[in-house]
């Protein structure tokens, strides 16, 4: 399991930040700064950072569903970097997302039947039919009874609308799936079955994920690599064993080693890290990190790391990864 599904050549998503003068903005929010990044066949790719990194902006960038400033995109060795809505839609239905809150994005006033149905309506091996057979089929894969069919979204829990939403994205039969923060709404018991769902799906049909969450402990037990990303770079990939007991950049230790505090609005904990997340219209120069990095120097004030390779399928962007490495500073103790 090598070949990519997805490859990012030095992807940029930036937005304006500020009114043009003579027709162009002179400041810019860089959201995605220079990414390069394979997505592997089958692997679940995980995507974590603290809150504002570019995170979800960049899953939305890999569907083509926010503006890419440059850079190339490639689905199954296909570029679609420059393709427009009509050149897209073959690719559409092969790429989908599920969102964070479940309720928001299903349509209140559709029944379950019409949401599926929708969605299958992008699906051309799908005669119209067979829609109610297909959605049927569809409810059975994420363990929801047939019955609920002509039900409304407000006539499920969060997990269950959870689970349609997750129908919904298997509707047109996709190769890759985003989820963008898709457990952190739920509860920690309902989080574990829809992430026990989600591995079961991905080995049932054959599909590549890549997984978003600020949340690096989940990580652990959903995804097979993950990706670290501060400031709208990726500054660490690893396999995520390896991640979780011998990172290589310090931004990836500080996340391990946030100190959790309780949040009282979601009743649960969060990791701060101290220092504050950088402006992505305005980062601090050289290593956007430095600011808070404990090991910094003169050159990372000056200079931004290049991305060294670090095995076949794992990167690292700091100057000094292989002198802290060597002198063991980075290993969890
Ligand atoms: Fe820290 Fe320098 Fe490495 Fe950045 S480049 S993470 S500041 S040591």
């Amino acid at each position: 399991m090598n070949k990519p599904l997805i490859k990012l050549e030095q992807i940029n998503t930036w937005f304006p930040d500020n009114k043009p003068v003579f027709g162009k903005p002179t400041s810019w929010i860089k959201a995605v700064n220079d990414v390069s990044l394979n997505i592997i066949e089958g692997e679940c790719l995980g995507l974590v950072g603290e809150s504002g990194c570019g995170k979800s902006t960049m899953g939305r960038t890999i569907l083509r569903l926010a503006p890419l400033y440059s850079g190339k995109i490639k689905f199954m060795g296909d570029d679609i970097s420059k393709s427009d809505d009509k050149g897209l839609k073959p690719y559409r239905a092969k790429m989908q997302m599920v969102f964070q809150d479940p309720k928001a994005s299903l349509n209140p006033k559709m029944t379950i039947f019409k949401i599926l149905s929708e969605a299958t309506a992008l699906n051309l091996r799908v005669a119209k039919e067979n829609y109610l057979e297909q959605a049927v089929k569809l409810l059975d894969l994420v363990d929801l009874r047939p019955e609920h069919i002509y039900r409304y979204p407000h006539e499920f829990s969060g997990g269950q609308q959870q689970r349609i939403c997750v129908a919904r994205a298997l509707a047109t039969d996709p190769k890759f799936i985003v989820f963008d923060e898709a457990t952190s709404a739920l509860d920690v018991s309902v989080q574990a079955q829809v992430i026990n769902l989600m591995k079961d799906l991905q080995n049932k049909l054959d599909l590549t994920y890549l997984f978003i969450s600020h949340d690096l402990s989940i990580m652990e037990h959903v995804c097979s690599r993950v990706a670290v990303m501060y400031a709208g770079q990726i500054i660490e990939v690893q396999d995520s064993g390896s991640l979780f007991d011998t990172p290589r950049h310090p931004y990836t230790k500080a996340l391990k080693n946030a100190v959790p505090i309780a949040d009282p609005e979601s009743g649960k904990e969060l990791g701060i890290l101290k220092g504050e997340v950088p402006k992505l219209s305005d980062p601090p120069s050289g290593c956007h990190f430095h600011p808070r990095c404990d090991y910094k120097e003169n050159i990372c004030v000056e200079k931004s790391p290049k991305v060294r390779k670090t095995g076949k399928n794992s990167q690292v962007k700091c100057h000094f990864h292989e002198e802290l490495w060597k002198r063991g500073v980075l290993r969890y103790t």
